[in-house]
């Protein structure tokens, strides 16, 4: 086989094998809004094709970069595989793409699963038992792990070692298994929910966190440069500053407007183009969509800004609590338009403002929150 077919079929594999473990882990939850994190079908094709392949093409994220590239350096120096890694932070900040950019710098093959897929802890044995020395295994949304597989994972990690059950019932026996040294990559997106035995079994852990317009500006320049489309600065600019500090967001919002461009006008995105393309998406300035904006309105125009438990929030918005709580809310929470009170949610003087409404008397801002419903050091 030539080369070139060989690297097609290892992408094709690739997108593949992240497709299977992107759909067990988003089988539950919705990913059909143009500014969701979540990955549909349509993203994995292109993300493939979109994913920096190197450290020093990854944009952003620079304590993390900088972290890991002396975890690997080292590494190869030592001839050794490095320590386990995890990474954390909200969906589409790059954590898989991490995970491929490490395998790539040491030169190693990689395994892609993800917590949901890995039904029994056989799962696992089956994928640990088959590694060459020093692959990269990328578990996503490891916290969703079952916990038999969970402690397999503990041993594995300290030991490199399984231990395989053998039948069933009384008569099953554990047979001790040696595996080769290998990394694993854990990505989560709920590393609250990662047990503590877990968490300290990984050397290096990486938080990742929103990109800066600036980046996303570039990022999104160098996806134009890959898609053959044809951005103007200030198009760039206006998508980044709508894309919710989230790379997968911003490539989306960028095929979108790209269509619209090809349809409508000259295919030129520029920002007049994108403006005029994120109306009819329901993309608001901030990057709001219509799940956003109706969660603030539920808070403020039917319970007046809150206090609101989550799952009467989310009946009010016809969405699942995991989907309110995941997907809407993170965004909210850090644009301060939204705050997460021990009484449940309340809207922020600047959610009044984003729907055109007068924040009531008293409520100073989400540093300084004394509107009604909020706790006083009486409640
Ligand atoms: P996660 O695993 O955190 O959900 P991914 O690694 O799948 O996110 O990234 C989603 C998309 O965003 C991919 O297409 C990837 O190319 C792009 N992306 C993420 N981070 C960066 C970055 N720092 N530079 C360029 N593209 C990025």
């Amino acid at each position: 086989m030539t080369r070139r077919a060989d690297e097609d079929e290892l992408a094709a594999r690739e997108a593949e094998a992240l497709d299977r473990a992107a759909a067990a882990r988003d089988a539950d939850r919705d990913a059909d809004r143009v500014v969701s994190p979540l990955a549909d079908a349509d993203d994995r094709v292109i993300e493939t094709a979109l994913r920096p392949k190197r450290l020093a093409d990854f944009v952003g994220q620079q304590r993390v970069r900088d972290q890991l590239s002396l975890v690997l350096e080292s590494a190869v120096r030592r001839g050794r595989p490095p320590d386990h890694v995890l990474l954390s932070g909200p969906p589409g900040l790059g954590k898989t793409t991490i995970a491929m950019i490490i395998a790539a710098e040491l030169g190693t093959p990689m395994r892609i699963t993800s917590g949901p897929a890995i039904e029994r802890s056989g799962d696992l044995a089956a994928v640990l038992s088959t590694l060459t020395e020093g692959e990269v295994v990328f578990i996503d949304e490891i916290h969703r792990l079952a916990r038999p597989a969970e402690e397999m994972l503990y041993l594995a990690m300290e030991d490199f070692r399984v231990d395989v059950v053998v039948g069933k019932g009384p008569g099953a026996t554990a047979i001790p298994l040696d595996i080769a040294p290998f990394t694993l990559v854990g990505a989560t997106t709920r590393s609250g929910l990662l047990p503590a035995p877990l968490r300290d079994r990984f050397g290096f852990t990486a938080h990742m966190d929103f990109y800066q317009p600036a980046e996303l500006e570039i990022i999104i320049r160098r996806s134009a440069g890959l898609l053959g489309v044809t951005l103007r600065d200030d198009g760039a600019a206006e998508l980044a500053g709508r894309s919710r500090g989230t790379p997968r967001i911003a490539n989306r919002l960028l095929r979108r407007v790209r269509d619209y461009a090809e349809v409508k006008g000259n295919g030129v995105v520029d920002r007049a183009v994108a403006r005029a393309a994120l109306e009819l998406y329901e993309v608001d300035e901030q990057g709001l969509d219509r799940l956003d904006r109706a969660v603030l309105d539920a808070l403020i125009r039917r319970y007046g800004g809150g206090p609101v438990g989550l799952s009467t929030l989310a009946v009010l918005v016809g969405e699942e609590a995991e989907t309110v709580e995941v997907v809407a809310e993170p965004f909210l929470v850090r644009r301060g338009l939204l705050a997460r009170t021990p009484r449940g949610r309340v809207a922020t003087p600047a959610a009044w403002e984003h729907l055109g409404l007068t924040p009531p008397e008293g409520s100073t801002g989400p540093g300084g929150l004394t509107g009604p419903g909020m706790p006083t050091l009486f409640d």
